[in-house]
């Protein structure tokens, strides 16, 4: 069980409590009752003159990445090709990576984490419950989406066909390595239920149903998720529309549109967030936004992995609540969200003088990314009544050279803001992140350990390259030839 919930009072220099919406509050008291904040008033001193209190932010799209896939060998490269690299890594414990991959995101300022759990084992459970403990002793949220899948795992169809693209010594290696047994849509069910039962009495995980994506899931699968979806209120989180060849194997599949689709079964609701949606119509975004789904952007990844430019400002023009991801591939591999924002805010922003993307619709993400994870609405601003997730940033460092007064704080955090700057990281009151390090583990500790084993990895990693390359190489031929967009029966 979780200590009870702190209360506490401070007093800062400054205070953002919605950034881009309203202006700072200066020398102000803040007071934290049972993990809420109770009061902002006006302050005679400050405690903390250099503070710069904002929301904490949120991650609404990860996979808990504490080892970059680069140092494997997994380079950026088309999605398709890159997901089988992903067995090139060395064996790392789940809480391990999973401990890593949270406390950089802590000290970049997230509060709030959705790890969409791709299994390393066959032990699933096991390595779900260690990604749980992380988020527990690191101290934040954590939203947890079981990955389910029935279908697809070699390519988009036509397995038989990407086999014969193989010389034929290697087929039987690749089906034993990529190619997973199909699980019933019940006993996926059942998996998501068993979880939730064990972490029910955390009200700091959210465990959600997590479809990888319709080229990989069964209409019976969707469908039944959907219907316990509306029957159990537990969220849906699922990749949608992130590549070009899905869009174009989507088509070929669901000729009434796969949003459509999806609507039609029922899974399109305000439990329900899309990761990516790159491949997103404009009337497609307006049947999200009726809906109330949320739709995750995770640029620096969708860079990486070639997969093109959601439609972030489009997405937010047609109203669909839109917040923003790091996918562990953050462009500079530091999980840093303060930079994504920046990254974000002037790769989506218009070319010339239209602004319809603002910096209160990029601090607006991070309130929606709060509910990704939690499924709650009173996160991400800091008034009375709201949760106590708060950043501090050390303003005088952000601002040492700032001429005063001329320069709004929200838009020095947009322009400058990154992990450095972090003090402190508050979520439910409780400290996570103090004087710039994560309170709750030893991240040196457990970053040596993983060195360790990065740096002195099973022969087989070694021996298994030239196979990923040549499966690669089938890959380019199959998606190069289009056998995604032919239609089988048992595609
Ligand atoms: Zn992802």
């Amino acid at each position: 069980m979780p200590n009870p919930l702190p209360t506490w009072s401070k007093s800062v220099g400054t205070l953002l409590s919605h950034p881009g919406d309203q202006p700072p509050q200066h020398q102000v008291s803040l007071t934290v009752n049972d993990g809420v904040i109770q009061a902002i008033a006006p302050a005679e001193t400050s405690d903390h003159p250099d503070w710069l209190a904002l929301p904490a932010l949120a991650n609404a799209h990860d996979h808990g990445r504490g080892v970059a896939p680069f140092v494997f060998g997994a380079l950026d490269q088309a999605l398709e090709l890159w997901l089988p690299s992903l067995k090139l890594s060395p064996p790392i414990p789940s809480y391990e990576s999973a401990a890593l991959a949270m406390a950089r995101m802590a000290r970049g300022g997230v509060g709030s984490v959705m790890h969409c759990h791709n299994p390393a084992s066959p032990n699933v459970m096991e390595e779900m419950l260690q990604v749980c403990q992380a988020a527990r002793d690191v101290g934040v949220r954590l939203g947890l989406a079981v990955s389910m899948n029935d279908r697809n795992s070699l390519s988009y169809g036509h397995a038989d066909r990407l086999l014969n693209l193989l010389p034929e010594s290697d087929r039987s290696a690749v089906e034993q390595l990529w190619n997973q047994p199909p699980r019933s849509p019940q006993a996926q069910l059942q998996l998501v239920d068993d979880l939730a039962a064990t972490c029910s009495d955390d009200d700091r995980i959210t465990i959600q149903y997590g479809p990888r994506g319709p080229q990989w899931c069964s209409p019976e699968l969707l469908e039944a998720i959907a219907e316990a979806s509306a029957n159990t209120g537990r969220r849906v989180h699922m990749h949608v529309l992130e590549t070009r060849y899905q869009r174009e194997w989507a088509d070929t599949h669901y000729p009434q549109g796969v949003i459509t689709y999806l609507d039609e079964i029922g899974l399109l609701s305000p439990r329900l967030t899309i990761a990516h949606g790159i491949w997103l119509k404009p009337a497609e975004m307006e049947l999200l936004a009726e809906r109330g789904v949320i739709v995750s952007v995770n640029t620096s990844s969708n860079l990486r992995l070639r997969s093109g430019l959601a439609p972030y400002r489009q997405l937010v023009q047609a109203g669909v609540p839109t917040a923003l991801g790091l996918d562990g591939m953050a462009i500079n591999d530091d999980d840093d969200a303060l930079k994504e924002l920046r990254l974000n805010y002037h790769l989506h922003a218009e070319v010339g003088i239209e602004q319809s993307l603002t910096l209160s619709h990029l601090f607006r993400s991070h309130r929606y990314g709060a509910t990704v994870v939690t499924h709650r609405q009173d996160i991400g601003t800091l008034e009375p009544g709201m949760a106590a997730d708060i950043l501090m940033l050390n303003r005088a460092a952000l601002m040492a050279d700032v001429v005063p007064d001329l320069c709004d704080e929200a838009a020095l955090v947009m322009a400058r803001g990154a992990a450095r700057y972090v003090d402190s990281l508050y979520v439910a009151g409780r400290p996570v992140v103090a004087a710039g390090q994560v309170v709750g583990i030893d991240e040196e500790a457990i970053a040596a350990d993983v060195r360790h084993a990065l740096t002195h990895p099973p022969d087989r990693v070694y021996s298994l390259q030239p196979l990923v390359q040549r499966y690669q190489s089938a890959l380019t031929q199959f998606y190069g030839q289009g056998w995604h967009q032919k239609h089988s029966d048992n595609a």
